[in-house]
């Protein structure tokens, strides 16, 4: 799952392959380390914690072929010993590995059996051994052997003592080849060999590539020689650079309303323009798959989409899909919404559902990603690359993107033109620059609250998942529990928290249900909870009941979302700052979630 850089060339292996460890750091890990090869031989070396701790211990080695690693642990705890790369016995194969074997066990027992002792607790181990029990002098072929007893996922680089190659291999696990003059990379994530190169191979599931210094060549795993394309890489590293800010949550937060001009471009002009391939008046029902954020995001579509198309629309988180018998055909639209595009979830839920002949459609950020090539139809968020890993710029992106396509398929449809949406959507970003103007507010908000235990976060309608995403976003950087509730089920169950330590975030903008928010606030009031509100102008009655306001822009209901997650990332992103809290890479958190 997490992050994977391979060498060969005519340089010093190790300086490339710490650099593409840093650039990957972004993704979330809690160990790394690192093989070389020099002299027929194989160093390798780990550490528990961050790539410095590497660094600190790296011997002055000479080599120009080397592999390393992130790890996220799946299997076996997060230490030196479980940290990748993992080696044979007598030390003369070397691998990395993301991704989980499934039938690690029965693959350990049997190899027990063949007298293998295991140095770790991981699930990855068990390649270096099997791989070594097939080795003749063909170290592809060996891999592949090795890899055919294998359940689960890899995304797996793999080296030998004696030999000048990178064996690389593919199955639901992210790999690119990055290609370069008398030398090429590998890595999980382009940004690891961006400085590099800009042309690069995307591997698919079942392949395995056998590289060298000059040359190198893609199979399928059962043997067949593929031609693969070459891509061009459109953006430069400068793109992933904090330039001034603090963290690059705060930089993407700050970089929204761009983002959403981006995700507007060549999209909306005096009409709507997305390139779908598929007739909406085929289409009966449409299914919603994505998980965390983008699962708030869906949630949000839903309502986008009942409202202007009138087709009936299903969430359901990818994770549970995909292991359900959905009832599903060709009349269904499914759409799957993924930041990273190599969510394991989401992927293996689009697979289930073009299994039933559903026509697919993916809301994508990461161009050329594993979903983003598996959808019939696809819709990138263009937001730039989001390094955070609590999401903030790719979220905002989705929404607008789900209103842009109901605008679409409305048309699709012959239905009235919402030309007021079009209109609002266009100023959508000069509303979000005007309403950052607020932060210092919210900091000294957050100041207050920083030492809660608890949070509360309370929407209504098309603002309900916005309350979830507030809460997630509170969770997943300050460590605080946060829990997000559809405001009227305050009185079910949740209400029994509310005392004075309990702060309630209620977002509480305009719209038909604004009479029953003030109601639900009145309710905390009398339990002396704490009421932070994020309000439009002039809302008198809120004024009186809460202890602190934010005032967001007023606009469109259907927007609304977009403006009001705003201040909840910041209270977040403040909380978590003041706590001292790491918080581009929470912990036991990874962006890409490319396992199960
Ligand atoms: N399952 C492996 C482990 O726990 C790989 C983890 C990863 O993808 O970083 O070591």
């Amino acid at each position: 799952m997490c992050g994977i850089i391979g060498y060969i060339g005519e340089k010093e292996a190790i300086p490339i392959l710490i650099n593409g460890l840093k650039k990957l750091e972004y993704r979330g890990y809690d160990s790394a380390g690192l093989t070389i090869q020099n002299n027929s031989q194989l160093s390798t070396i780990k550490k528990q914690g961050k790539i410095k701790e590497l660094e600190k211990n790296l011997k002055d080695s000479k080599s120009k072929i080397g592999i390393a690693h992130t790890r996220w642990a799946t299997h076996g705890k997060p230490n030196e010993i479980n940290a990748h790369p993992h080696i044979n016995q007598n030390n003369s194969i070397s691998i990395v590995h993301n991704g989980i074997i499934e039938n690690h066990n029965a693959l350990k027992e049997l190899l027990e059996k063949e007298g293998v002792k295991f140095s770790s607790n991981t699930d990855s181990e068990i390649l270096a051994h099997l791989i070594s029990k097939f080795y003749k002098d063909d170290l592809e072929e060996a891999t592949i052997k090795a890899l055919e007893l294998v359940e689960g996922t890899y995304g797996l680089a793999v080296i030998n003592k004696d030999k000048e190659e990178i064996i690389v291999a593919r199955k639901g696990s992210p790999l690119i080849i990055g290609l370069g003059e008398h030398e090429n990379f590998v890595a999980s994530d382009v940004p690891a060999i961006l400085e590099h190169t800009k042309r690069v191979i995307y591997l698919d599931d079942n392949e395995i590539a056998k590289i060298k210094k000059d040359s190198y060549k893609v199979k399928h795993i059962n043997g067949n020689y593929v031609d693969k394309e070459i891509h061009e890489i459109k953006w430069s590293l400068d793109k992933i650079e904090k330039k001034g800010f603090k963290h690059f949550m705060l930089k993407e937060i700050y970089e929204q309303p761009l983002s959403i001009k981006n995700a507007l471009r060549g999209r909306l002009t005096d009409n709507i323009k997305l390139n779908l391939n598929f007739d909406i008046n085929e289409i009966q029902r449409i299914i919603l798959l994505a998980c965390g954020t983008s699962w708030h995001s869906a949630l949000i579509g839903k309502h986008l989409i009942e409202k202007l198309t009138n087709i009936p629309v299903e969430v359901d988180y990818a994770s549970e899909f995909r292991y359900r018998n959905p009832v599903i055909s060709e009349k269904d639209l499914t759409i799957v919404i993924s930041q990273s595009g190599e969510t394991a979830d989401t992927l293996a839920a689009l697979k289930k559902a073009k299994s039933k002949k559903s026509k697919t459609l993916g809301l994508i950020n990461v161009v050329g990603s594993t979903i983003a090539r598996e959808v019939d139809s696809g819709i990138y968020l263009h937001a730039g690359p989001e390094i955070g890993v609590a999401s903030t710029k790719a979220f905002t992106s989705q929404v607008l993107s789900l209103a842009l396509l109901s605008l679409q398929l409305a048309k699709g449809k012959n239905l009235p033109i919402r030309q007021d949406l079009m209109d609002e959507i266009k100023i959508l970003p000069n509303k979000i620059s005007e309403f950052l103007k607020e932060d210092t507010k919210i900091r000294e908000i957050a100041k207050e609250f920083k030492d809660s235990k608890n949070f509360l976060y309370l929407g209504r309608g098309i603002n309900f998942p916005v309350a979830l995403e507030g809460a997630l976003k509170l969770k997943e950087i300050s460590y605080i529990h946060a829990e997000g509730y559809p405001a009227a089920e305050m009185k079910h169950g949740p209400i029994a928290l509310i005392d004075e330590n309990m702060p309630v975030v209620f977002i509480a903008t305009k719209s038909d249900l604004s009479p029953k928010i003030l109601s639900n606030m009145q309710e905390v009031k009398s339990r002396n909870g704490k009421i932070i509100a994020i309000k439009n102008d002039n809302d008198y009655e809120i004024k009186k009941l809460a202890d602190y306001t934010i005032k967001v822009p007023d606009t469109l209901e259907e927007l609304s979302p977009i403006m009001n997650v705003l201040p909840l990332q910041l209270l977040a992103y403040h909380i978590a700052d003041l706590k001292g809290i790491d918080v581009d890479k929470p912990r036991n958190l990874a962006k890409s979630v490319t396992v199960e």
